[in-house]
C-alpha cells in the first residue's frame, strides 16, 4: 500500500512480538520450564511461543488424540502439544539424552500433564520401529537431528493416519535452506529433502508456516 515501507527486519520483529503477545502468551508453567532449563544448562533452542500456539491450533483442528514427538529437550514444546489433547489423549516424546528426558518428565508433571505424556529414552531411529505397534497416530512433531528428518518422515507416512498431520520445527534452519552452498552439511541436506518431499509427495499436502524458524506442516490426504 502507498505510504508503507516494505517489511524490514525491524518491522518483522515487531510483528513477531505482536503475534506472541496476542496468541503465544506463556503461562507461569511454560515460563518456569523455559527459565529452569536454561539454569540447568539445557540449550535455549525450544520452539518459539507463537509456534507453540500454531501447533496447538493444528492439533485441535484435526481432533488429535495420539501424538508422537521426536526431540523432547526439556518438555517445553511437549507442554504446548499435550495441552491441545483431550484428557484421554497421549503424547509420546522421544529423547536421546537421559538428563533431558528426566527434566522433561518433571516438567510434564509440573504442568499437570503427567497422565497424558510419556518420555521414551533412546535414539529415535531405534525407538520408532517398536512404536509402530502403538499406532496409528493422529500427528507427529519432528524437532531433533535434522539429518534424519527424511527418515522420520518415512516413518510418519507409515504411521500417521489419513487426515493426520506431520509437523516439523526449523523448516528454515535459520536461513540455511536458501543458503545451502554456505552450509552444505548433512543437516541442511536433511531439511532440504524433507521440505521437498512434503511439497511433492502425492499423499501429503504440505506447507511451511513462516512463523519462528519455520513450521513445516503436511496433512496426510491419502
Ligand atoms: N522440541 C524441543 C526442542 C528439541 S531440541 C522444544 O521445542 O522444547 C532437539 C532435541 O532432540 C535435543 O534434546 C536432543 O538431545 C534430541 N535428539 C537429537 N537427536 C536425537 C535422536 N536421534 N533421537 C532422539 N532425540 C534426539
Ligand atoms: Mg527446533
Amino acid at each position: 500500500m502507498e505510504g508503507l515501507t516494505p517489511l524490514d527486519e525491524h518491522v518483522r520483529q515487531l510483528l513477531n512480538r505482536y503475534m506472541q503477545d496476542l496468541f503465544g502468551k506463556e503461562d507461569v508453567v511454560l515460563q518456569a520450564v523455559r527459565q529452569d532449563s536454561l539454569a540447568q544448562g539445557l540449550p535455549a533452542i525450544q520452539i518459539e511461543p507463537e509456534s507453540g500456539r500454531i501447533l496447538q491450533f493444528l492439533l485441535r483442528a484435526i481432533g488429535a488424540r495420539r501424538v508422537v514427538e521426536i526431540g523432547t529437550l526439556g518438555g517445553y514444546s511437549g507442554i504446548w502439544l499435550a495441552r491441545a489433547l483431550p484428557e484421554d489423549g497421549c503424547l509420546i516424546s522421544l529423547e536421546v539424552d537421559p538428563e533431558r528426558a528426566e527434566f522433561a518428565r518433571a516438567a510434564f508433571e509440573r504442568a499437570g500433564l503427567g497422565d497424558r505424556t510419556q518420555v521414551r529414552l533412546g535414539h529415535a531411529l531405534d525407538s520408532l520401529p517398536a512404536l509402530s505397534a502403538e499406532g496409528p497416530f493422529d500427528a507427529m512433531f519432528i524437532d531433533a537431528d535434522k539429518r534424519n528428518y527424511p527418515a522420520y518422515l518415512s516413518w510418519a507416512l507409515d504411521n500417521v493416519r489419513v487426515g493426520g498431520l506431520i509437523m516439523a520445527h526449523n523448516a528454515f534452519w535459520y536461513g540455511a535452506v536458501v543458503q545451502a552452498d554456505r552450509l552444505p552439511d548433512s543437516d541442511v541436506q536433511g531439511l532440504l529433502a524433507f521440505n521437498q518431499r512434503i511439497a511433492e509427495d502425492p499423499r501429503l499436502m504440505g506447507v511451511i508456516i513462516p512463523v519462528g524458524d519455520g513450521i513445516a506442516a503436511a496433512l496426510r490426504v491419502q
